[in-house]
């Protein structure tokens, strides 16, 4: 499994501020700093107003 953040994403940091350990928001984007399957990875999925972040498998 791995964390993907897409085009859509608009920098909005909800990411980061909902699973910090994953999510670092620099120069309006998100980037995903640690590929960590953890609870706050599906959280920020449901969360994130573009619907930037997936889920692929390796
Ligand atoms: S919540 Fe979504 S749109 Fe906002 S910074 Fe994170 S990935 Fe980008």
């Amino acid at each position: 499994m791995k964390i993907i953040v897409n085009d859509k994403c608009q920098g909005c940091g909800t990411c980061e501020g909902i699973c910090e350990e994953v999510f670092q928001v620099k120069n309006g984007r998100a980037k995903v700093i640690k590929n960590l399957d953890i609870p706050c990875v599906d959280e920020a999925i449901e969360f994130c107003p573009e619907g930037a972040i997936e889920k692929v498998e390796d």
